[in-house]
């Protein structure tokens, strides 16, 4: 058992960054056991998807055509049935809401030791070493599973960079037959948290606010600077917990992981909960009163400044 089996993951016909972030994982895995990494994906464009996936170090793409979207029974039979196939050392899926529903049931259904929401993870011999986090990230745990007879493991997305160059991976339409009376569950359409609102893990150029800002009418300055600045408007917990912005534009460990090339936080001061969901970013800017705020710690840039000093001038700055 040397090579690595990882699970793509696309959504409303788009495949997901933590699928391209996966190669990486798998390909570092590979290196390691001096295997093969076998990418699966299942159901939707599958073909259009493999090209995509196609990218330096996968050595072979395996397609299964069923369905449009994830499905519990499907994915955890398909995923199975090539589990057989390939006899992995390691499974890998992301550690999203998808991949938290199958990869439990897939350990369970394989006899595999499954380790949850990885950070690093190195493979020697028959051991594989997973760094964790715990405690409202607050502390690294490292973790030592057998791997001799596979292991399951699901990996926290912006962990590892996106693979971009292309590959040449033989691309394959599986052999899975899908047992339609095991299928329990089907998908009847989707309603998005906050529909009509930005997906903000989409944008390139993040504005975050966050308790500096004081009040919710003061909101309006950081709206005129994204407008300005073409740039799309997240938030700190404590902006959504006041009610001011819709929850889906929470970065954070209890909001969303970002990564996008510029994240420009003002007023925000950094608490590793926060950290959590920004720190895979390009380009971090920081803009606070405090110089010992901890998000200076981890900026690019900094500005040492009252923002509502601050952020008129930018607005003035790239307005022009
Ligand atoms: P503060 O920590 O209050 O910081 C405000 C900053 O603004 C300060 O640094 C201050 O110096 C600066 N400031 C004040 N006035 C100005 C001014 N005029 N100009 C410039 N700077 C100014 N938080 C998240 O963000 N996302 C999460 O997903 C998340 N999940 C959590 C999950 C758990 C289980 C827990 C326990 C907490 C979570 N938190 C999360 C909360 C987190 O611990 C912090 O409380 C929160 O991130 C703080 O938000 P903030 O930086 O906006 O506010």
């Amino acid at each position: 058992m040397t090579d690595i089996l990882a699970v793509a993951e696309h959504r409303r016909g788009e495949l997901r960054d933590v699928s391209f972030e996966l190669l990486t994982a798998g390909r570092e895995l590979a290196d390691s056991t001096g295997g093969d990494l076998h990418v699966a994906v299942i159901g939707g464009d599958v073909d259009a998807f493999a090209d995509d996936l196609n990218r330096e170090g996968v050595d072979r793409i395996l397609t299964v055509g069923a369905g449009e979207e994830f499905n519990h029974d499907v994915y955890t039979q398909a995923i199975a049935a090539l589990y057989d196939e390939v006899a992995p050392q390691v499974l890998l899926l992301p550690n999203t809401v998808n991949g938290l529903d199958s990869a439990p049931a897939l350990a369970e259904r394989l006899g595999l030791p499954y380790v949850p929401d990885a950070v690093e993870l190195d493979l020697d011999g028959d051991e594989l070493v997973a760094t964790r986090e715990m405690y409202g990230s607050k502390v690294a745990t490292t973790n030592a599973v057998d791997a001799g007879d596979g292991v399951a493991v699901t990996v926290r997305d912006a962990e590892w960079p996106v693979t971009e160059g292309a590959g040449e991976a033989e691309i394959e339409a599986a052999d899975v037959d899908i047992d339609e009376s095991a299928v329990r569950s089907t998908v009847k359409g989707f309603e998005e948290v906050g529909a009509g609102d930005v997906d903000i893990t989409e944008a390139d150029l993040l504005v975050s606010i966050g308790r500096g800002i004081e009040e919710e009418e003061n909101l309006e300055l950081i709206e005129d600077l994204a407008d300005t600045l073409g740039a799309t408007m997240s938030a700190s917990r404590p902006i959504i917990d006041n009610g001011w912005l819709p929850k889906g534009r929470q970065v954070g460990q209890s909001g969303k992981v970002v990564t996008p090339d510029v994240y420009l936080a003002i007023g925000i001061s950094g608490a590793v909960q926060h950290v959590a969901g920004m720190k895979g970013a390009e380009t971090i800017i920081a803009v606070n009163t405090d110089p010992n705020a901890p998000i200076f710690d981890l900026a690019d840039y900094g500005i040492v400044g009252d923002l509502f000093e601050v952020v008129p001038e930018l607005i003035e700055e790239f307005g022009e």
